[in-house]
C-alpha cells in the first residue's frame, strides 16, 4: 500500500482552488514560519493553546506575508472563531505606501473589502 500512501501525500499537495483558508502548522517562534506556505495555507506562532500570531501569505497573491497579532498584551489584536472552517476576526487591513489589503477570513473564505481599496491591482 505504500503506492496509495503516496499518491495521498501527493494529492494533499496540490493547491486546490477549493480547499479553504485553514491551519497548515505550529511553529515555536516566527523566525521559524518557513518562507514557502501551501496555498492558503496559515501558520500559528507559539504554544498550542497560547498563539502569538498568524502568519501567512496575503490573499491578493502579491507576495507579501501578513503577521497577524493574536496575544492579547499586543494591540491590534486579533481572534482566531474558528479553526475548521477558519475564521479570524476582525478584518485584517494591511496599509502600506504601495497598497491596501482589506479582507475578513470567514468561514475559510476571504471576502474583499472593496469599500476602501485605494490601490488597484
Ligand atoms: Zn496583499
Amino acid at each position: 500500500m505504500a503506492g496509495l500512501k503516496n499518491l495521498i501525500v501527493w494529492w494533499h499537495q496540490l493547491p486546490l482552488p477549493w480547499r479553504g483558508w485553514r491551519v497548515v502548522g505550529h511553529v515555536g517562534a516566527g523566525d521559524e514560519v518557513p518562507d514557502r506556505l501551501p496555498n492558503k495555507g496559515v501558520v500559528l506562532v507559539g504554544a498550542p493553546g497560547i498563539e502569538t500570531w498568524a502568519a501567512f501569505d496575503c490573499p491578493c497573491q502579491r507576495g507579501h506575508r501578513l503577521m497577524v497579532n493574536l496575544d492579547r498584551a499586543r494591540q491590534p489584536v486579533w481572534s482566531i472563531d474558528s479553526l475548521k472552517p477558519l475564521t479570524i476576526r476582525p478584518s485584517i487591513n494591511n496599509i502600506t505606501a504601495e497598497r491596501q489589503c482589506h479582507f475578513v477570513v470567514r468561514g475559510g473564505k476571504v471576502d474583499w473589502s472593496h469599500y476602501d481599496r485605494r490601490v488597484t491591482l
